[in-house]
């Protein structure tokens, strides 16, 4: 019975491998470096409006179908139009709107390697052909984007993320203006980390390439991890057709009024940022003089290369001092573990804890 249910599934869903998320441990007094999320609180603001949205009878209505609040605010919050706003239940539902949209079983989506491991999950669901270009290090990323060229794939769908996760590192906007216009591709640039950088979003290209998609996140710099909310910034044209892809009532009332709160409240965002790239600041140049070589990073992480390219070893002996961060099984990663920037004590604990190591 079970073996005719499974018949029922895609071949190609069953032979997928699932995405595997930083780990989510139940409670505990775990040091949590792990998943990138932001060490401090959201705005002040955001439980208040959560609050009022649950009085009354309100959370016996459906929410806005296309979370118009949580667009008009974006698009304020960020000088863009509101036609050229498109909300999703995370960043994550608006990659995969993303790859839905424009991808057939065995077109093209092409990225640089490494980033973001969940591209890749999203690309086996429809059956697309993955190019993945790999770079050396951080500082071969623009090069190799434009040397090596992933326009040359003919490729439907390009996803460059900037800053880059696992290790830091931002494609210019020179480099990503020249992709654009190399291309017919689609081209998306996930910002989910931008706020964490001295780098210029794309959101200043949008208006003279209609083939860029930028994404952004609710997730890391405005704290909301836990409210799931991402927001695409596109051409009217495109938003129009991405909108039909998205879940129908993607975003709760709950999430919405979240949402909104932290939008209108962008010098708590500034303030938050701040103290997150002062800490990152802190604990690269600390463990450097400890003998440790994390790379720079214009995210809320950074990457850590670890002796005898043996990143899963600091991982566990991290582990074991109660100091959770992200190893990676790819042979490209192996060699390092990702490490979120947590506040200055927490750094401490983890300059303690490596310096144990040497
Ligand atoms: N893009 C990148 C590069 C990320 O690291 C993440 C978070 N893991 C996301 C997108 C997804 O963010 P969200 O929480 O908005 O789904």
């Amino acid at each position: 019975m079970v073996d005719r249910v499974i018949a029922g599934v895609l071949p190609r869903v069953r032979a997928m491998t699932a995405y595997t998320p930083g780990e989510q441990p139940n409670g505990g007094e775990l040091v949590k470096l792990n998943t990138n999320e932001n060490p401090y609180p959201p705005s002040p603001a955001v439980a208040e409006a959560v609050r009022a949205a649950c009085g009354g009878d309100s959370l016996r209505l459906y929410p806005q179908p296309a979370s118009d609040g949580v667009r008009a605010a974006a698009a304020e919050a960020w000088h863009r139009p509101l036609e050229g706003v498109l909300i999703g239940n995370g960043s994550d539902e608006l990659l995969a709107v993303l790859t839905r949209a424009c991808l057939e079983p065995g077109q093209t989506v092409a990225w640089l390697s490494p980033t973001y491991s969940l591209y890749h999950t999203m690309a086996e669901a429809v059956g697309a052909r993955v190019v993945e270009l790999p770079v050396q290090r951080e500082t071969d990323h623009s090069r190799a984007l434009l040397d090596e060229g992933l326009a040359s794939c003919n490729p439907r769908l390009i996803f460059v993320c900037r800053p880059n996760s696992p290790w830091g590192e931002t494609v210019g906007l020179d480099e990503l203006g020249r992709l654009c216009r190399s291309t017919d591709a689609l081209v998306v640039a996930d910002e989910a980390y931008i706020d964490f950088s001295h780098a210029e979003s794309a959101l200043e290209l949008l208006d003279q390439h209609q083939n860029l998609v930028v994404l952004r996140t609710l997730s890391k710099a405005f704290s909301l991890a836990g409210v799931r909310i991402g927001i695409a910034f596109a051409s009217p044209d495109l938003v129009v057709e991405l909108d039909k892809l998205r879940d129908s009532y993607n975003v709760s009332r709950l999430n919405a009024a979240a949402a909104v709160a932290a939008l209108q409240d962008m010098d708590y965002l500034r303030a938050n940022c701040d103290r997150v790239m002062a800490s990152r600041q802190r604990v690269i140049e600390s463990l450097r003089t400890t003998g440790w070589q994390p790379w720079a990073s214009d995210g809320n992480f950074f990457w850590l290369p670890c002796p005898g390219d043996d990143g899963r070893a600091v991982y566990s002996r991290l582990a074991d001092a109660g100091v959770l961060v992200r190893c990676f099984d790819s042979p490209q990663l192996s060699g390092g573990v990702r490490i979120t920037v947590g506040t200055d004590e927490q750094m401490d604990l983890l300059v303690q804890c490596l310096g144990n190591f040497n």
